[in-house]
């Protein structure tokens, strides 16, 4: 234990935790940590910090991290330390084995959104040069991957247009499937700040939380829809937007495709997009859906934040294209205090996505059949890559079970905790010859595994993550890797002994090479972001301090494009049987699976999953707050303890998903988003019966 007060220097580094990316100063005594203080000078937390970031770093160092690699030859054997030499040829003769018999296409990776953005390039490199194929996926695959599609249908980038700060200059804020605080608390409080001077407010969400009502924050309108209507509650509101003449129509017409235009105009026009006709679909009174409507579209500058409870559903990609549709026919675009932004759930999902960690993109968003992209990389990377997109982590797991892909590389995701279906990810796991995991601890995933390379936390490298905003930041080593080596030096032990030489001396050189093949990262370098403290990209010759607000004055596709979004109900339907529609989120002082918050003092504060439900259907059951219940679904069943409250509304019920022994995703089923297979982890139909204690 070291005392506070005993710092002898610090270094400025960024949260490994949410989206909002904090600066912090990481207060050293030698090498070890003594506290953490968020950075007055951070230009995304402006001083500030949450209690993940300011107390919930000691994992780092927890006795449960794993240090040494270790090898097995079937997963029933007990695991055997080995050198890191070893465990790296025993991996790359495995990769290289089952290549010979089974193709080249029978392996793959997965790259990590808590891993920087120098790290996830060099998997996803590791995969399309080393391996031979775009058998890479993210785990930005199970939550904002209908973002990357959504917003780039319409404006032509995958990325959210603002700064955190250009909140402080709306009129509107709408908040859509998002919770921010608990789920993104800096950005919470510089909204609720915003909000205190006389913003109106609009939440969309199935709970009543704490934006709803809180000391001295009140929504002004409280549109409390059932799980899986985001799409009929966008577009009615744009339906009241087109049919009460409160469009933007110099805006439309200078900006925007007007074909798409006409064609969405009369598609929400129709009666059926009425918010009357989808009482029934949202549950939210159409008078107060058409007041919500109309105050977005004239009560001045209107913006919009939405998070999973948009993203993780069966029309994911269609809601998001709905927000961008509302945003773009108010005019709410290309300045301070508007624009649509996805708060990301972890540190670096943007940057794991900017860096092409996706099957059908290259880094920068290009699609691996353009030639000329494709060119580009070749010459950099000195070989031939495949133009055809690789397998999706669901197709992956498809894929395991039909016995075609047989190895998989996973750096920094407990893919059996976090992915839905968890009976469905195991007998995949189950099924390969060689799985390879790479973390801080012994995960659920790696219990699986044949191969563990120690993962390195935050503390332990250099490296830059890229924020919700698009700000891309410093992460600075101030202590060695536990294990010898950081995440980057691993992945770059593999390619050689797979014979793809890789030998870069620092981050940084990663990052040089990012921003030779990337457009939008063309000027980007760690000096670069040394010197002015973080950068936005698009940073390159016409914006060399990079991009605060995007689509200024025209949006990156051109015109911006509308796209109509016809409501479709989710396979997950209630029925006698499934009575409720079971939700998910997350609680302010956990984190996603755990892992980290869980080897922290913040365990102390929530130790447990519970489930929330309402009074009525608590009554009609027999529970009461505290009592064991059983939750029963298509795809498997678990135990909570209940938390009986009125934040639920009637007919739908809540849980977290921090603990492994919960088995949240045990009864989440594999029903996902169209477009992208993101998972619809927010609409599973249950039931709940009181169960004795397990
Ligand atoms: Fe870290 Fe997010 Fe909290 Fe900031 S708001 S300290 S980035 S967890």
């Amino acid at each position: 234990v070291v005392e506070l007060g005993q710092a002898e220097h610090s270094v400025v580094t960024t949260c490994a935790y949410c989206g909002v990316g904090c600066s912090f100063k990481a207060e050293m005594k030698g090498e070890t940590v003594v506290r953490m203080v968020p950075n007055k000078n951070g230009q995304a937390n402006m001083g500030h910090s949450c209690v993940k970031g300011r107390f919930a770093w000691g994992y780092a160092t927890h006795s449960d991290r794993i240090t040494k690699p270790m090898i097995r030859k079937k997963i029933t054997d007990p695991w055997q330390e080995v050198s890191w030499e070893e465990a790296i040829d025993y991996a790359a003769s495995e990769l290289k084995r089952i290549q010979a018999n089974y193709g080249r296409g029978a392996v793959g990776g997965i790259t990590s959104s808590r891993c920087t953005n120098e790290e996830t390039y060099l998997v996803q490199k590791l995969v399309r040069a080393a391996f031979g194929n775009n058998n890479v996926d993210t785990c930005a695959r199970v939550c904002h991957s209908p973002t990357g599609y959504g917003l780039k249908v319409t404006m032509g980038e995958s990325a959210g247009t603002q700064t955190f700060e250009s909140v402080l200059h709306s009129d509107v804020i709408f908040v859509i499937g998002a919770n921010p605080t608990d789920g993104h608390p800096v950005f919470g409080s510089i909204m609720k700040r915003r909000l205190r001077a006389g913003a109106k407010l609009i939440v969309a969400d199935p709970r009543r939380i704490d934006l709803v009502k809180s000391p001295h924050v009140k929504a002004d309108y409280h549109l409390q829809l059932r799980p899986g209507s985001n799409v009929a509650l966008v577009t009615s509101m744009a339906h009241v937007i087109v049919t009460e003449g409160l469009l933007n129509e110099s805006f439309i017409q200078e900006r925007c495709d007007l074909e798409s235009y006409e064609i969405w105009k009369k598609f929400v026009a129709r009666e059926e997009n009425s918010p009357e006709a989808m009482e029934a679909v949202t549950g939210v009174p159409a008078d107060v859906l058409r007041g919500a409507a109309r105050l977005f579209a004239t009560g001045g500058n209107a913006a919009i934040y939405y998070g999973l409870g948009v993203t993780e559903h069966a029309q994911g990609s269609t809601t998001v294209i709905g927000i961008a549709n509302l945003a773009m026919a108010t005019g709410n675009i290309g300045r301070k205090g508007v624009g649509v932004n996805p708060l990301r759930g972890q540190n670096n999902v943007q940057g794991a996505c900017d860096m092409g960690s996706f099957p059908h993109e290259l880094p920068g968003y290009r699609h691996v059949s353009d030639a000329t992209a494709r060119a580009l990389f070749e010459a950099e990377w000195g070989v031939s890559l495949e133009g055809e997109p690789g397998l999706r982590i669901p197709n992956m797991f498809d894929a395991a079970l039909e016995g075609t892909y047989k190895a998989m590389y996973v750096q920094g995701e407990d893919i059996v905790q976090s992915d839905p279906n968890t009976q469905h990810t195991t007998e995949a796991l189950e099924n390969l010859e060689c799985l390879i995991v790479q973390d801080l601890f012994l995960n659920e995933t790696a219990k699986y595994a044949h191969v563990f390379l120690p993962g390195s936390s935050f503390l332990e490298k250099d490296g830059t993550f890229t924020n919700a905003e698009r700000r891309i930041s410093r992460v600075t080593k101030v202590m060695k890797p536990l294990a010898g080596y950081a995440d980057w030096e691993a992945t770059q032990l593999l390619a050689n002994a797979l014979g793809y030489p890789m030998n870069y001396k620092h981050p940084s050189e990663i990052m040089d090479e990012i921003a030779r093949l990337t457009p939008t990262f063309h000027g980007v370098s760690f000096d670069l972001i040394d010197r002015l403290g973080s950068v936005q990209w698009p940073c390159n010759a016409e914006a060399p301090e990079g991009t605060p607000t995007m689509h200024i004055d025209e949006f990156v596709r051109g015109k911006g494009k509308f796209a109509p979004t016809r409501y479709v109900a989710s396979d997950e339907r209630v029925t006698q049987k499934f009575p409720l529609i079971l939700t998910t989120g997350r609680i302010l002082s956990q984190y996603n699976v755990g892992a980290q918050t869980r080897r922290t003092a913040n365990n102390a504060w929530h130790s447990e999953d519970r489930l929330e439900l309402h009074p009525h259907d608590a009554e009609d059951r027999g529970i009461k707050d505290g009592d064991w219940v059983g939750i029963q679904s298509r795809a498997g069943e678990t135990v909570l303890r209940a938390t009986i409250t009125e934040r639920m509304q009637p007919g739908v019920v809540y849980t977290t998903f921090h603990f492994p022994e919960s088995g949240a995703n045990v009864i989440t089923t594999d029903s996902s988003d169209w477009a992208t297979n993101c998972p619809e982890y927010k609409v599973t139909a249950v039931q709940v019966l009181p169960v004795s204690q397990p």
